[in-house]
């Protein structure tokens, strides 16, 4: 089943000349990095490539190999033989990225999101997989894709920030084993590691010392949460980029078993992200109450109301999994 789709993929690569490799708004490392690497895959095999994200390439990431090569979407749409979604648990999040790419013959819907319908033409979800980066990996290997030094990184940067550093229970032997390979590819360990988590601007700290000030516990102390509002946010001078991550100070309180993160957009909704340490507190499940989607210890969405009250109507909805919990 996955080889002939992985082959069905690839007979498509093969064929089609005009591509746009597309991915989700606020893009993480997986998506830019699963981005670049098909990217570059499809240009070795001598294509068209439009390599687009909504926000761009991030400052953050912009150390990785062949960044430049991605960008905004224009603002007039343009015309392709396929688009590549990756990462994207559902359509509407490839933003403008989506609206400014129209495919002629094929979508392509690559990711690992259990939440995801299956939309597009040809479709490849797989929920087990720890990240995108690792599916294009898998298939690129056994497809014969091309694969050099950037790819590689590129991948290691995917599936190291989608594992939190090879840490989450979905990292599994053959995870480890993908990143033997790229790292006999030429991927410099402590160097990728140090730019992806120890070379933070400081703004990024000074906000997490304004989150643990919000910092609320419930359920006797199973749920933890805080929250940036707008005020904050414009003080503090922060960008979306910054808090990618912060979540992962809740989560990493003994006891707790959900973290919930609030920040406060400027559209009158509010940004909810959210981390479980245990299968039962399914938040996929939650955040799909409110609109949302992700993975079943990692999701999010995007809620309409001020932030008391999407706090309020949030924090009762985790607390009722919690106490479900036998
Ligand atoms: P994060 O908390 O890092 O923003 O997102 C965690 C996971 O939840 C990601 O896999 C992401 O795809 C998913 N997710 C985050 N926000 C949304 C949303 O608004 N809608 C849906 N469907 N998924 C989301
Ligand atoms: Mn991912």
């Amino acid at each position: 089943m996955t080889l002939s789709k992985f082959h069905e993929i690839a007979r498509a690569l093969r064929e089609y000349q005009r591509f746009a490799v597309l991915s989700h708004v606020r893009p993480d490392g997986d998506a830019l990095g699963s981005q670049l690497a098909m990217g570059l895959a499809l240009r070795e095999l001598g294509k068209d490539v439009a390599i687009w994200n909504e926000d761009g390439m991030l400052q953050k990431y912009a150390f990785i190999p062949r960044a430049e090569l991605l960008s905004k979407p224009p603002s007039e749409p343009q015309d392709f033989d396929v688009i590549l979604a990756l990462d994207t648990a559902i359509q509407n999040r490839l933003g403008t990225a989506g609206e400014a790419a129209r495919a002629s013959k094929l979508c392509i819907n690559i990711s690992h999101h259990p939440s995801n319908p299956g939309y597009g033409d040809l479709v490849y979800i797989e929920p087990d997989a720890p990240a995108t980066g690792q599916i294009l990996f898998e298939l690129i290997k056994s497809e014969g894709l091309p694969f050099n030094r950037d790819i590689a990184e590129n991948l290691y940067v995917a599936i190291s920030t989608d594992t939190g550093s090879f840490q989450y229970p979905n990292t599994t032997a053959r995870t480890l084993e993908i990143a033997a390979e790229l790292v006999r590819t030429g991927v410099n360990v402590g160097e990728v590691s140090q730019r992806l988590y120890e070379n933070y601007p400081r703004r990024r700290i000074e906000l997490l010392r304004e989150l643990l000030g919000t910092m609320r516990f419930g359920a006797d102390g199973k749920i933890a949460s805080f929250s940036l509002s707008l005020d904050c946010a414009q003080r503090l001078g922060v960008l979306p980029e910054d808090n990618e991550g912060l979540i992962d100070h809740l989560r990493a309180i003994s006891g707790v078993i959900v973290a919930v993160f609030f920040e406060e957009l400027p559209e009158g909704k509010v940004r909810v992200s959210m981390r479980s340490k245990d299968e039962a507190a399914d938040v996929c499940a939650i955040c799909k109450q409110f609109g949302g989607g992700g993975h079943t210890l990692a999701a999010g969405a995007r809620v309409k109301g001020t932030l008391r009250e999407v706090e309020e109507r949030v924090l009762r909805a985790v607390n009722d999994t919690i106490a479900a919990i036998p």
